[in-house]
């Protein structure tokens, strides 16, 4: 086959790819379509990765199989096992893993000492710098998420030493672009670069890991598509500028739906320091499941609040056995979510679909938000802070302006929780200490499991 029929398939290939790309970012869009969305995203990718094996000039054939045969073995294996509790951490670990290759592309590159002009280097190091900080970054999230010991280090004069981290590396960056043939430099450019994604990650808190896996997909994306420049090829270009487009939107969303700037997920040490508490008067009164079990099987309308409890309880199931239950006897019951319910964008949505309840009875926070007014029951599970009308009421509270459920409005209010324990924001929750609330105090498992019994027993 000629040069110009090969480039021409290649071009055609790459188009395709990207289609696929973007029609599987679509279908992810929705829970009913997302499994398929990521087979055709997945399609498009096989489809990039062959036809690269086609690009003139290629070798190496071998090794290029080999990684990708053990790469692919050590993913569908590590896919099939992992905990769907643990899918933050997998994320990370594989964001991770494409900032890594970026920057090596870029390390490849630059000590090649392929001197292509001022615009090739600056497009290599942006690249390696941000794949790099991406890289090591991502590795610090996911040992936090894995529970690591001794991965929250904070000290005085933090910001400053990774201020300095940063003008160094970007010193260093100057000097590589500019003075594209010195290898000492090229290498402590790295150094300096990997220091920074792992002096920035360490002294975030772990709950806020999520938001910042969000924002390390973004570099990945963003990494990958400059070095994608580098290597003229359409396909990096447009993977990493919708890798890097969708993790922007996402890291914005959930920072919106917390209502606090990316600077202060950043650089706040959220949820770990003392906040100022609110004073909150009267007293959160217990209940016992028969009695719940009797409020919910002679309600009309129940809606169920599911929270980061829930997936530590692991109550889904238990969860949908009483919804069933209840819809059996003619009750309207429904599920709210509210978008940074969990530690993970769509954490709530994934565990209900995982034990089986139908998308068209969950609804999202402003889907659902005007119905709490006429339910008779609002049964939070394991959820805290997207429930507190402290954001609505105080000014002073930490979590003030972020959008919650309306749980408050309510008629009756059913909190499953442990004991008397704060949420991720660390501070109290008026709803609790409300007159038409009261605590059924214990594990979310086990008490959906005597509810269910309760209402059986009716
Ligand atoms: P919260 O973390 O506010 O509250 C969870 C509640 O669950 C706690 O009050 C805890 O109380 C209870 N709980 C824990 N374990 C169990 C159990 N085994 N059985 C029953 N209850 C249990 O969760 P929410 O989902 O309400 O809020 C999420 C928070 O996380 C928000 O502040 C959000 O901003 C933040 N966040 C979310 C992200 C996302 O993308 N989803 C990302 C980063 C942060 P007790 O200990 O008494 O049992």
């Amino acid at each position: 086959m000629n040069i110009l029929n090969m480039a021409l398939i290649i071009d055609v290939s790459y188009f395709l790819a990207a289609v696929l790309f973007i029609y599987g970012l679509k279908r992810m869009g929705s829970p009913m379509t997302a499994r398929g969305g990521i087979v055709w995203a997945g399609a498009g990718m096989v489809l990039a990765t062959v036809v690269t094996f086609l690009f003139p000039g290629m070798s190496n054939y071998i090794l290029m199989m080999i990684a990708i045969g053990l790469g692919g073995i050590i993913a569908w294996i590590s896919g099939k096992k992992v905990a769907m509790t643990d899918m933050p951490q997998m994320i990370a670990l594989y964001n991770g893993m494409g900032g890594g290759a970026a920057a090596a592309i870029a390390a490849v590159e630059l000590y090649g000492g392929n001197d292509h002009g001022l615009t090739f280097g600056i497009l290599a190091v942006l690249g390696g710098f941000i794949g790099a900080v991406s890289f090591s970054g991502s590795l610090v999230a996911f040992a936090k998420l894995q529970g690591f010991k001794n991965t929250t280090l904070r000290f005085k004069g933090q910001q400053v030493l990774n201020l300095v981290i940063l003008v160094s590396t970007l010193v260093m960056a100057v000097i590589v672009i500019t003075q594209p043939d010195t290898g000492n430099t090229i290498s402590i450019f790295f150094v300096l670069a990997l220091a920074l994604g792992i002096t920035m990650t360490v002294p975030i808190g772990g709950a806020d890991m999520p938001v910042v896996i969000s924002l390390y997909n973004a570099f990945t994306g963003l990494a990958v598509a400059f070095e994608g420049f580098v290597q003229q090829n359409p396909a990096m270009i447009i993977a990493g500028t919708v890798v890097g487009a969708a993790g922007s939107l996402l890291t914005q969303l959930m920072a919106k739906a917390m209502n606090r700037s990316l600077a202060n997920v950043l650089f706040s040490g959220f949820g770990e320091t003392t906040s100022e508490e609110t004073e909150i008067n009267g007293s959160m009164k217990p209940i016992d499941a028969s009695d719940v079990g009797v409020m919910m099987a002679f309600a009309n309308k129940v809606l169920i609040v599911p929270g980061y409890g829930m997936a530590v309880a692991q109550a889904q199931h238990k969860v949908w056995e009483l919804t069933q239950l209840l819809i059996d006897r003619d009750v309207d019951v429904k599920f709210a979510i509210h978008p940074v319910a969990g530690r993970m964008p769509g954490h709530m949505n994934v565990l209900l679909a995982e034990a089986g309840v139908p998308y068209d009875i969950i609804y999202d926070e402003n889907e659902i938000n005007s119905e709490f007014e006429s339910a008779d029951v609002a049964l939070i599970i394991g959820a805290n802070d997207v429930v507190n009308p402290v954001a609505r009421s105080d000014p002073s509270s930490p979590i003030y302006g972020m959008p919650i459920l309306n749980a408050d409005y309510a008629k009756n209010v059913i909190v499953i929780k442990r004991g008397q324990g704060a949420g991720f924001s660390g501070i109290e929750n008026a709803l609790f200490f409300l007159d038409q609330t009261r605590m059924l105090y214990g594990d979310g498992q086990k008490m959906a499991s005597e509810l269910i019994q309760a209402v059986k027993s009716l």
